[in-house]
């Protein structure tokens, strides 16, 4: 993905509303890429883990409560199992998504899944699917 940074667009807000949130120093990452090399959903992401807390360092918000990445992160830890700094990536993944909601971005509506999905998943799969999309 490519960022085009300038003095209009970089939030410096965000990046401390994130910490706040999540209660993780952004500024620990030294951008290793440990994390990304380790998580397991990785390939469905649109911008890698190591990605995304870059981005928030540098206060692209829009562009990070808008990926998909956020919402492929499944809170597995391997990430922080694997951080040389101890960054808990899945907490600043969790901040990301509530932050998303509070926006007004809807990464999934109920409404658009099909009536034959819903009745042939189970019910507790449904349950654990939605518990992200409570901010
Ligand atoms: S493993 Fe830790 S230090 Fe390395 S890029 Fe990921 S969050 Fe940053
Ligand atoms: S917690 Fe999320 S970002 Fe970290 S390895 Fe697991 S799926 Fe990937």
């Amino acid at each position: 993905m490519k960022i085009t940074l300038g003095p209009s667009n970089p939030s410096k807000a965000f990046p401390r509303l994130v910490e706040s949130l999540s209660g993780e120093d952004l500024s620990k990452c030294y951008q290793c890429g440990n994390c990304t090399g380790g998580c397991p959903v990785s390939f469905a992401m649109d911008i890698s883990p190591s990605q995304v807390i870059r981005m928030v360092q540098l206060g692209q918000e829009e562009a990070v409560l808008r990926s998909n990445a956020i919402w492929r992160c499944v809170s597995c830890l391997q990430c922080f199992s694997r951080c040389p700094k101890c960054v808990d990536l899945s907490r600043i993944m969790e901040s990301l998504r509530r932050l998303s909601l509070r926006r007004g971005y809807e990464p999934v509506s109920v409404k658009a899944l099909p009536d034959e999905f819903i009745r042939r998943s189970p019910q507790m799969a449904l349950v654990a699917g939605f518990r992200k999309l409570v901010p």
